[in-house]
């Protein structure tokens, strides 16, 4: 469902995506790790759109999001958007707009759902979540972990056909995070097509179909969770995963 081959972007004189090769398949979770600054969002941000790389091409959902500089067009770029979800560290949650409508803006204004449809949609997907109860609150009455369901439930009232996770959990106190992580479990279990980026490696480990390693800009090693935290191949990754676990 994702295919990135070749990708190089910068910023200024630093390369921080530096021949990238990365491919998500269809149902499958992919955790992606590695330090500070390797370029792991930008890697995420890549695959809808929020960059625009130099070189390399990067193919979401049967579409060429870029090739060799060159990006989809506006009405590609939305079309695309609307099938790739996208859960960001800081939430992220419409302040002035309730659960419920923060969960149906999408679907009504880019699916063309009816109130009526969208709010049982949402409602639906709410009880998913487990916050049936909170369709009526406001974003600034939840707590982390609940604003971060909020935002998974607005991501999967699009039907995306991948979701994009930039760090859930890590705004979130650490009594929070199993929450979060539990309903991802479940998308998972589902047959939800993630690209994961975590420093959760419990998750990476019990959920996780594939883990890619990122250092400097590139991924310096792929495999199963259970090869990875074993035996890694890498110096760097060992040195990685000794420092976070
Ligand atoms: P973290 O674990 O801290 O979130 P990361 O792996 O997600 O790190 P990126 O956010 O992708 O790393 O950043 C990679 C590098 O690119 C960093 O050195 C960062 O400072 C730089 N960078 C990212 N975004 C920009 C930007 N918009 N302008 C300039 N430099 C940027
Ligand atoms: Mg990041």
């Amino acid at each position: 469902i994702v295919h990135v081959h070749g990708l190089c972007k910068s910023f200024g004189d630093q390369r921080v995506l530096d021949g990238v090769d990365l491919d998500v398949l269809p149902s499958q979770v992919v955790v992606l790790i590695g330090p500070s600054g390797s370029g792991k969002s930008t890697l995420l941000r890549c695959c809808n759109g929020l960059e625009r790389p130099e070189s390399g091409t990067v193919e979401v959902c049967g579409r060429l999001l870029v090739q060799d500089g060159r990006m989809l067009d506006e009405s590609g770029l939305n079309a695309l958007r609307a099938e790739v979800g996208m859960v960001f560290q800081s939430f992220n949650l419409f302040a002035h707009l309730s659960v419920l409508d923060n969960i149906t803006l999408g679907p009504r204004k880019l699916r063309g759902l009816t109130r009526r449809d969208a709010e049982e949609r949402a409602r639906a997907l709410l009880a998913k979540v487990g916050l049936e109860h909170k369709a009526a609150a406001m974003p600034a009455s939840l707590s982390g972990g609940q604003k971060q369901r909020v935002a998974i439930a607005r991501a999967l009232a699009m039907a995306p056909r991948v979701l994009l996770f930039d760090e859930p959990t890590s705004a979130l106190d650490p009594e929070l995070v199993g929450e979060v992580l539990q309903v991802m479990k479940l998308l998972a279990s589902e047959g939800m097509t993630m690209l994961v980026v975590t420093h959760e490696m419990g998750f990476a480990r019990e959920v996780g179909d594939v883990v890619a390693v990122m250092d400097g800009g590139k991924i310096i090693e792929t495999g199963a969770p259970a090869s990875i935290f074993t035996r890694p191949t890498q110096e760097r990754t060992r040195a990685f995963l000794q420092a976070v676990l």
